[in-house]
């Protein structure tokens, strides 16, 4: 069963290029492992307007997943939840058992308590109607989970330590469950002295007999002497790891053979 996840950033540091998406990166590279599929990576500021039409987006196309990064902190410009509620018609409230979690954060920080419930605190709380927290082992704002028809929205904080935390503890789970268990395999090998377009067609050849298996060339540099230096990847994702893998040093062996042929 295929599970389809769109990923949404969101935050001005990352459309004026001050802050490298990482977050983008890691949940990729997470998510492909586990058997989801990325279907679309999207960028966008910390404008609600902006935020909800990606989310809408996102929607329309069916994503199994839409996974928001950033934008659920007390500022101002933290502007995620308004976003998904303008997206999905759910009018933002608060939600006790976010004040319970926010509560509980910084009573484990040793705040005192009148202090622990401040405004902008109280804020990290008010979630879209219907939504449901998700704890946040290592910061304070919770991780938000709003079911909608069939897909799941899941809202983490742009902290990459947060989000990785939450992602592993909490979402890593229901992506699995949703693939069905797929699992990913991916191997590379380093080519030496023949051009990329030399190269396409076999790439062409080892695809159709492996249809399971993608083949992707990765230009390295290296033009010189020892002549241009191509990393090949194979993938492949399937019910089992044995399979995926069985699958990937199959075409991984065809290739080496039309490599040798040309010699
Ligand atoms: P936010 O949760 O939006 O307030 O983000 C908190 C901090 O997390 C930002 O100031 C950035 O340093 C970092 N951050 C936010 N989004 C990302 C991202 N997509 N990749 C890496 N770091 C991020
Ligand atoms: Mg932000």
């Amino acid at each position: 069963m295929a599970c389809s996840v769109e990923i949404v950033c969101v935050g001005n540091e990352l459309l004026i290029g001050k802050t490298l998406n990482t977050n983008a990166q890691w949940l990729a590279e997470q998510i492909t492992r586990i058997g989801g599929k990325v279907t679309r990576v999207t960028e966008v500021g910390d404008d609600v307007q902006e935020i909800a039409s990606a989310v809408i987006e996102a929607l329309k196309r069916k994503a199994d997943f839409v996974i928001t990064s950033g934008g659920l902190g007390p500022t101002f410009d933290d502007k995620t939840l308004q976003g998904i509620s303008r997206a999905t018609g759910r009018k933002l409230k608060l939600n006790q058992e976010a004040l319970r979690l926010v509560r509980d954060r910084y009573k484990e920080m040793s705040v005192p308590k009148r202090l622990r419930l401040t405004k902008p605190r109280v804020k990290m709380a008010i979630l879209p109607e219907g939504s449901s927290p998700i704890r946040n082992p290592v910061g304070t704002a919770p991780g938000v989970l709003v079911e909608f028809g069939n897909a799941k929205l899941i809202s983490l904080p742009g902290v990459p330590k947060e989000l990785k935390a939450i992602f592993e503890k909490s979402v890593a789970e229901k992506i699995r469950e949703k693939s069905g268990n797929l699992a990913f395999y991916e191997s590379s090998m380093i080519v030496r002295g023949i051009v990329e377009s030399a190269l396409a067609p076999l790439i062409d050849r080892v695809m159709l007999g492996n249809p399971r298996v993608y083949v992707k060339s990765h230009p390295k540099g290296g033009e010189g002497r020892t002549g241009a230096l191509i990393e090949l990847h194979f993938s492949s994702t399937e019910k089992n790891r044995g399979k995926a893998r069985e699958q990937v040093i199959k075409a991984i062996i065809d290739m080496v053979r039309m490599l040798g042929k040309r010699r």
